[in-house]
């Protein structure tokens, strides 16, 4: 009965550690064919503008921003913080 627990045991050890290798090895394929993969990290994201957050001058993606609509004007603030603070002034 032991047998079977430590052999169940060090199937899924074996099952776990092929499937780390395996993510690994598809990682390092995808990123051999698409060469191209590195840039499209660096460069802003398709619909994303930026948007200069009122409160603090910093620039932010609209994807990422925080939003606040007052009345038919939407402003993004780069963190709820910001966000607040606008409210006060
Ligand atoms: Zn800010």
């Amino acid at each position: 009965m032991m047998r079977a627990v430590v052999y169940l045991l060090i199937t899924v050890v074996v099952l776990a550690l092929l499937r780390a290798v395996m993510g690994v090895l598809q990682k390092g394929v995808a990123s051999l064919f698409q060469p191209d993969a590195g840039q499209r990290r660096t460069a802003p994201r398709s619909a994303g503008q930026l948007r200069r957050d009122p409160v603090c001058g910093a620039y932010v993606s609209e994807d990422l921003a925080v939003r606040k609509t007052a009345g038919h004007k939407t402003f993004y603030f780069c963190s709820p913080a910001c966000r607040d603070k606008h409210h006060d002034a």
